[in-house]
């Protein structure tokens, strides 16, 4: 009898495993061919903004972590077939996952090393914070929408990307009990640079942040601290983010 349920387990249990395991090796492969497609298409891409950005070629590791992060796994389930596509995707509540070369350009411009503490506002969908994790930093996100929060954690666990830590805040007041930063990186257009952002990056830290009017004209910018607490800013390209809410307007 015993016998007899272990020979009926076994075959119930492997069709469980190939019913819930992740994703079956052909959708794997198709999966890893888009993202080669797509890491060539950053490649073209950032050549072609090259006179702007001042950045030919992005760093390798940057370009290999675009290549192993699954964007698919932060994507809406009706957006899979998109996810390796060069665009902004909805990802709800108003909000976007930003085009891919967009967010290889942003954590290129950080220029992190492994270990550097990393400050992101906007967890959204967790995407860029699973391609700062992926690169080793030590990475913090805060998130103002809960139900975004909720989703980006949901994510980003399900992905392996335990170790980011999370918070649902307004993130124009940073995360002060963690600072100072090596980097910060801000995922929606401020109509300025946030003070206390700049107060928590540390001397020799970078931070990268869309600033300029709601959905119309904004620039990618590179902000330096210097040793003596003065900021160099560069301006890099334009571009077009959602809204930074919050602040000391109330949004
Ligand atoms: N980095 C995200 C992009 C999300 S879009 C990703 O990879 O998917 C920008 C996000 O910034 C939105 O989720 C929005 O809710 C969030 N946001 C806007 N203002 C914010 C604020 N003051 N603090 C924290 N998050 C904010």
């Amino acid at each position: 009898m015993r016998a007899c349920l272990q020979a009926f387990l076994t075959p119930l249990f492997a069709a469980a495993l190939l019913l819930f395991a992740d994703t079956p090796a052909a959708a794997q492969d198709a999966n890893a061919d888009a993202r080669r497609r797509m890491v060539r298409e950053i490649a073209e891409m950032a050549a072609e903004t090259a006179v702007e950005t001042g950045r030919p070629r992005l760093d390798a590791r940057v370009m290999a972590a675009m290549g192993q992060v699954p964007r698919h796994r932060f994507v809406q389930p009706g957006d899979v077939g998109q996810a390796y596509a060069n665009r902004p995707l909805p990802i709800g509540h108003g909000q976007t996952i930003s085009q891919p070369y967009i967010v290889a350009l942003m954590t290129d411009l950080l220029a992190l090393k492994p270990g550097d503490k990393v400050l992101e506002i906007g967890t959204g969908s967790g995407y860029q914070a699973a391609i700062l994790a992926y690169l080793g930093a030590q990475t913090h996100s805060i998130e103002i929408i809960p139900a975004l929060a909720e989703q980006g954690r949901k994510n980003l666990a399900d992905a392996g990307y335990r170790q980011v830590r999370l918070r649902t805040a307004d993130g124009y007041y940073g995360w002060p009990e963690a600072a100072p930063f090596d980097a910060i990186i801000v995922t929606a257009a401020a109509s300025h640079v946030p003070p206390p952002l700049v107060q928590q990056l540390k001397p020799g830290g970078r931070m990268v942040i869309p600033v300029g009017t709601a959905f119309l004209t904004q620039h990618l910018l590179l902000v330096q601290k210097q040793a003596d607490g003065g900021v160099i800013t560069r301006q890099i390209l334009p571009v077009r983010f959602v809204p930074l809410t919050g602040g000391p307007k109330g949004g």
